[in-house]
């Protein structure tokens, strides 16, 4: 069986496989169930949905609505502004996943500066309520801001932080997993596969294997990517030399081009939607919100990307000094093409 570690002062039990149920969106039901049901037979017992990832809540729903269900920690989110959309979205998730409580609700990457929303009735406050009405256990945040990630640890409010860390994140991003752990929150990554960039587990993972207070979460679409991650739990390798050579020369490779969707450089002066337009390539080949991602208004703000006066203030606020003009163009590009390809089907 695989190994379990505790997340938190939540004080769950969690697989060091959790599995991320994004690219599930991308297989029919039957199968998408059938690898669902593998998962938790192979002991993998924490995954990770939103209310945002359309049926991916429903497939779980499918595989792990009898006997299965006590057993699973599911893990969902909302990216709701309002107290009234929060309650809905959780009833609506819970309808979804054919449950009448889910273990971990996430408020997904709020952008607030976490001064005041604890006394405002908004998505906080829907939570506390449907967390004392017993329709969730606890209450997590995710986070793509170091600065805001920091805000939402020392906050107190939440119970688990998820957080991008990989072996592309820099030192202060690793540093507020330390606080995060320090504060006695779970830390979960998200990315943990560098947003995609990364196809092969073997380096992600024994990377962050070397924190055990990180627990990552692994997008999985086949039964041979889940093997690859149960065979590196139940034999983890040491992390070599050569692995630590292989780092470097990614970070020198993507260290221009991995944006981190912290969104530090918004507002755009013409309004460009820079944190969706730079991933969307890597979004739509790991099949995440493939529904939002083609349609007119996503149409519209990656053609947006012409109006781009090459001002530069993005490039000098951004913290990774990406070359955000030169990487939308390509995204644009890339982006025309996947569209056209889908219309031609
Ligand atoms: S360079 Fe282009 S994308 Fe960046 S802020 Fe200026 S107009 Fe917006
Ligand atoms: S371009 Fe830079 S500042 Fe903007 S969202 Fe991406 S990583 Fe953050």
């Amino acid at each position: 069986m695989l190994e379990k570690v505790r997340l938190g002062q939540t004080g769950l039990m969690v697989s060091r496989v959790l599995m991320g149920c994004i690219p599930i969106q991308l297989l029919p039901e039957s199968n998408a169930v059938r690898l669902l049901r593998y998962a938790y037979d192979s002991g993998v017992n924490f995954y990770d949905t939103a209310h945002v990832y359309t049926d991916s809540e429903a497939k779980l729903g499918a595989a792990f609505s009898g006997a299965q269900r006590q057993n699973v920690i599911i893990a969902s989110k909302t990216m709701s502004d309002s107290y009234g959309k929060t309650i809905e979205q959780i009833d609506e998730s819970q309808r979804r996943l054919k449950t009448d409580y889910i273990d971990l609700y996430q408020w997904h990457n709020p952008e607030t500066n976490f001064e005041d929303f604890q006394h405002r009735r908004g998505p906080y406050q829907a939570m506390q309520d449907a967390q004392k009405a017993g329709k969730i256990r606890f209450i997590g945040v995710t986070q793509h801001s170091v600065k805001r990630a920091r805000f939402a640890v020392e906050s107190g409010a939440f119970e688990t932080l998820q957080f991008p860390l990989s072996l592309l994140s820099s030192p202060e991003e690793m540093d507020v997993s330390f606080l995060a752990a320090k504060a006695g929150m779970g830390v979960i990554a998200m990315k943990a596969m560098c947003g995609g960039l990364i196809e092969d587990g073997r380096l992600p993972f024994a990377f962050l294997n070397r924190y055990p207070h990180i627990v990552p979460i692994w997008g999985i679409k086949t039964a041979g990517e889940l093997d690859q991650f149960l065979e590196l739990s139940k034999h983890p390798e040491p992390f070599t030399n050569e692995m630590q050579a292989e780092v470097e020369k990614l970070r020198a490779e993507y260290g221009d081009e991995f944006c981190r969707c912290c969104g530090y450089c918004l507002p755009c002066p013409v309004g460009i939607a820079i944190p969706q337009a730079t991933r969307v390539t890597t979004m739509v080949k790991r099949g995440a919100m493939l529904d939002a991602l083609f349609t007119p208004e996503h149409r519209e703000k990656m053609r947006k990307i012409d109006d781009c006066t090459n001002c530069r203030t993005c490039v000098s606020c951004c913290p990774y000094h990406l070359d955000v003009p030169r990487l939308l163009k390509e995204q644009q590009e890339a982006y025309v093409k996947m569209n056209a390809e889908r219309q031609d089907r």
